[in-house]
């Protein structure tokens, strides 16, 4: 039987990440926001240590309670991961991004990292470093590269745009063993963050998220030990085993993007609640109830607003309960990131033109909650890039068939 209300557990998990919202990130909002190139904000500090704290202990992406029923319907990592990253999004979606505790670096060596490495980096700060000034969209084509040296592993090369790669404690840097075999050579790599090789050569000024430091850097000679390679170094022999080695690194996106569909219900949503406060002041208070021969052209806009938001939170929520619950998921984490990312967009700027000149200046945080919500759209994986996965799914046809 199908039952859409979230369980006593996940509700609790959001009022308290709701309270940590409310009470840690809203009042700080602006300020921020004012604030680039700035050291991690010291009011971050003890609200990271309490996320440690109340993260949930050995609980994976499928798993369970401890002790619960294993064939039960799980709600694990993921879906707790959604519903907490709504409600910080809902406070500030930057300074979300800028809490020293999970990067997207945590996501892959949660995913494919050994007991070892989860050991050693798992309560790290650790970012995630893909893009390069050559290789964006297309991942495949990254040229950092990593060779072996005895007991370590050489990596030179150039990152960009990598989110936290100024603050945080280690870098999860993608880089080909050998550029000739295509994907299949193409490995990931935890860098510590004082590793000598690894330079910041800049941080980017942004339209949005102006607090979450955005670093370029490069790697020069830069030498890590032999175990710093996530999951096998070795380079499959055949088409079909090569396929299903990059596919399996790709997996980590079917985790990560429903999170980032939930940063644009938390921006969203922030959005919608504001817009009402404005409009409820002006005397226009959308109360769901009327038909709408009854309402008003700015009540219907408001219908529509939130009846998007809802959808994409549903397909959100779908998107990761699949993934705790062991099911493929790849077309329905591009299907709720494609959507969330652009209701983000849409509500937001929407909110911005229903609310007039309140709308525009800067005594509300809406043209801040639009600026945030474009890079939404953007990482992860881009709009276009989402439809084409999702296209792929459905005609059944390989990346190679489908560009
Ligand atoms: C604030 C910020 C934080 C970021 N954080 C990280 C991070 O932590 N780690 C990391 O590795 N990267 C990060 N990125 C990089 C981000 O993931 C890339 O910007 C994104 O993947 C798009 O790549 P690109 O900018 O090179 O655009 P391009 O790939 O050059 O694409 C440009 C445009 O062309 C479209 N396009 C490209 N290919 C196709 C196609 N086949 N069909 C249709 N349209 C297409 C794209 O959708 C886009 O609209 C970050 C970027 C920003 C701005």
């Amino acid at each position: 039987m199908i039952n859409l209300e979230l369980p006593k557990a996940l509700r609790n998990i959001q009022a308290m990440t709701h309270q940590l919202a409310e009470q840690g990130f809203r009042p700080i909002s602006r300020k921020y926001d004012r604030i680039e190139h700035g050291d991690t904000p010291a009011e971050l500090k003890p609200l990271a240590q309490m996320i440690a704290a109340a993260r949930p202990r050995g609980r994976k992406a499928g798993e369970g309670a401890d002790g619960a029923d294993p064939d039960a319907v799980k709600n694990g990592a993921n879906l707790i991961g959604i519903v907490s990253v709504e409600e910080m999004c809902w406070g500030d979606v930057g300074l979300m991004l800028s809490l020293p505790a999970a990067g997207l670096g945590n996501a892959a060596i949660q995913a494919v990292g050994s007991a070892e490495q989860k050991q050693q980096y798992g309560k790290l700060y650790c970012a995630m470093a893909i893009t390069e000034p050559g290789a964006g969209s297309d991942s495949a084509a990254i040229t950092t590269t990593a060779r072996r040296d005895g007991d370590e592993w050489v990596l030179n090369g150039e990152k960009i745009y990598c989110t936290g790669g100024q603050r945080c404690d280690a870098v999860v840097v993608w880089a080909t063993l050998d550029k000739a075999l295509g994907k299949a050579a193409i490995k990931s790599f935890i860098v510590p963050r004082d590793n000598p090789g690894m330079s910041l050569v800049r941080v980017e000024d942004k339209m949005g998220l102006r607090i979450s430091d955005t670093a370029a850097l490069a790697f020069n000679e830069c030498r890590i030990p032999a175990d710093h390679v996530l999951g096998s170094a070795e380079i499959a022999d055949t088409e079909a085993a090569r396929k299903k080695a990059f596919g399996g690194v790709m997996q980590t996106f079917d985790n990560t993007r429903p999170q980032v569909a939930a940063m644009a219900l938390g921006v969203a949503r922030a959005a919608l609640e504001i817009t009402r406060e404005i409009l409820e002041k002006e005397g226009v208070k959308a109360d769901f109830s009327k038909s709408p021969y009854n309402s008003t052209a700015t009540e219907l806009e408001l219908y529509r607003l939130e009846a998007d938001l809802e959808a994409a939170r549903l397909m959100t929520y779908k998107a990761a309960w699949m993934a705790d619950n062991g099911q493929a998921n790849s077309k329905e984490a591009s299907m709720c990131k494609a959507k969330a990312g652009r209701m983000g967009n849409e509500v937001t700027l929407k909110c911005v033109a229903l609310c007039g000149e309140a709308g525009y200046s800067e005594r509300h945080l809406l043209e801040k909650l639009a600026r945030d919500s474009k890079i939404i759209d953007i990482f992860e994986g881009t709009q276009q890039i989402q439809q084409l996965i999702v296209a792929r799914h459905l005609l059944g046809l390989s990346s190679r068939e489908l560009k």
